[in-house]
């Protein structure tokens, strides 16, 4: 079997087949080399490696490891870019990133609701490196053109958004920043490469949090930035100084992860469309964020640019901050937890977890009302996570 079954492979093929490596012992998969250090033949052998003449391994925090190199692979097979690399947490990618492609001096544009942690980063950690990003939400994104500067690098989203759903449209954004002279970067954590491919829409490079739907099962941490070649390797001296590379064990269990990331996603969509349908109807229930509903308002846009709507959305109960949580409470088989994209279905109020340390009136003017609840639709039985839904909102 070859271990790369090339780029015109279906997706599900490339999630089960892509980037895998073989080792003398015939094990289907590639093994777990949880090893720090390689050896080699000569000095000259180790040189050729240390120097980019040959290819091989070397040390693990350099990424220079063979279970490493293989969910690369296989994730910029996933992803349809050129090159991944692989970190410890989503931040790590997420800063190696931004310390890449930024130095004092330079600006970033970020729209739309972004993850916290990289709110946080952005607005609190880079200003004392003299990078400095202006944030457009709402209708204020119209203004992109007019925020760029000579010194723009970086235009940053996230779409769909959290945690209001909100449909980003990838290649207008991606044609403004170009013609700015700034590279398009997009956070594909929550639609997963299943639901969208931002650089097949114009997007130069693509970041997750491989904790979510890349892992899947809400039992591993770690980031990857994928996209063309040059870009990517210059996040390499960053990764290997900063110490951020992936463990080799985390490695492992991604890539038995995303063997199966096809029929989880597909799943969780259909669960989703079946959840979020529900609680449209619900009569407690004051308006449903999911781009699935031919009612959302970034339903059209999003059915020209995911294949599929994704496994979050939240809604807004009709009451105010405590009996939303009370309603929260109810819950039995739906658990209190961050996080998501994993098998189990979960549920959090942004104004306690994600979008706690916001000021309230940053939170009114992102729209992060009290009543609102956000899901991550599991793969349990649709009709389960309804009941326990409808027992809960009672
Ligand atoms: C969770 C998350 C991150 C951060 O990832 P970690 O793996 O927790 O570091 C970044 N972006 C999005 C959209 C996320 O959901």
């Amino acid at each position: 079997m070859p271990s790369d079954p090339g780029p015109r492979r279906g997706l599900a093929t490339l999630c089960i087949h892509g980037g895998e490596a073989m080792d003398a012992q015939g094990a289907l998969h590639t093994p777990l080399y949880n090893h720090s250090t390689f050896g080699f033949p000569s000095t000259q052998a180790l040189l050729d490696v240390v120097e980019g003449r040959t290819e091989g391994n070397l040390y693990t925090r350099y990424g220079l490891n063979p279970t490493l190199r293989a969910v690369e692979r296989k994730l910029a097979l996933i992803e349809g870019g050129e090159e991944a690399l692989v970190f410890g947490s989503g931040m790590a990618a997420a800063s190696a990133l931004f310390l890449a492609q930024c130095a004092s001096g330079d600006h970033l544009v970020c729209i739309g609701d972004v993850y916290g942690g990289t709110f946080e980063l952005l607005a609190r950690n880079l200003p004392k490196f003299g990078i400095t990003t202006t944030f457009l939400v709402g209708d204020e994104i119209a203004q992109l053109g007019a925020a760029l500067t000579a010194r723009t690098r970086l235009v940053f989203f996230e779409t769909p958004t959290n945690p209001n759903l909100e449909v980003i449209d990838i290649a207008a954004i991606a044609a403004v920043a170009r013609a700015g002279g700034a590279l398009t970067v997009v956070d594909n954590t929550f639609a997963s490469p299943v639901n969208q491919s931002p650089l097949a829409l114009g997007a130069d490079l693509v970041m997750h949090s491989a904790t979510k739907y890349l892992g899947g099962h809400s039992d591993l941490t770690g980031g990857v930035v994928i996209g063309a070649q040059p870009l990517v390797r210059t996040l390499v001296p960053w990764r290997k100084n900063l110490g951020q590379a992936m463990a080799p064990e985390v490695a492992f269990l991604l890539l038995r992860s995303l063997r199966t990331l096809t029929v989880r996603v597909r799943q969780q969509n259909e669960n989703a469309q079946a959840v979020a349908e529900f609680l449209a109807t619900h009569p407690r229930v004051r308006k449903v964020n999911y781009p699935g509903l031919a009612s959302a308002p970034g339903h059209a846009l999003a059915a020209r640019q995911m294949r599929g709507f994704g496994g979050m959305m939240s809604f807004v109960y009709d009451g105010d901050a405590a009996a939303t949580a009370a309603v929260i409470d109810r819950l039995r088989l739906i658990a209190i937890a961050p996080s998501l994209g994993g098998v189990e279905t979960l549920a959090t109020q942004p104004i306690t977890t994600t979008h706690h340390d916001l000021e309230p009136a940053e939170r009114q003017r992102r729209g992060i009302v009290d009543g609102l609840v956000r899901l991550s639709i599991g793969l349990e039985d649709a009709r389960d996570l309804i009941a326990d839904l409808a027992q809960a909102l009672r």
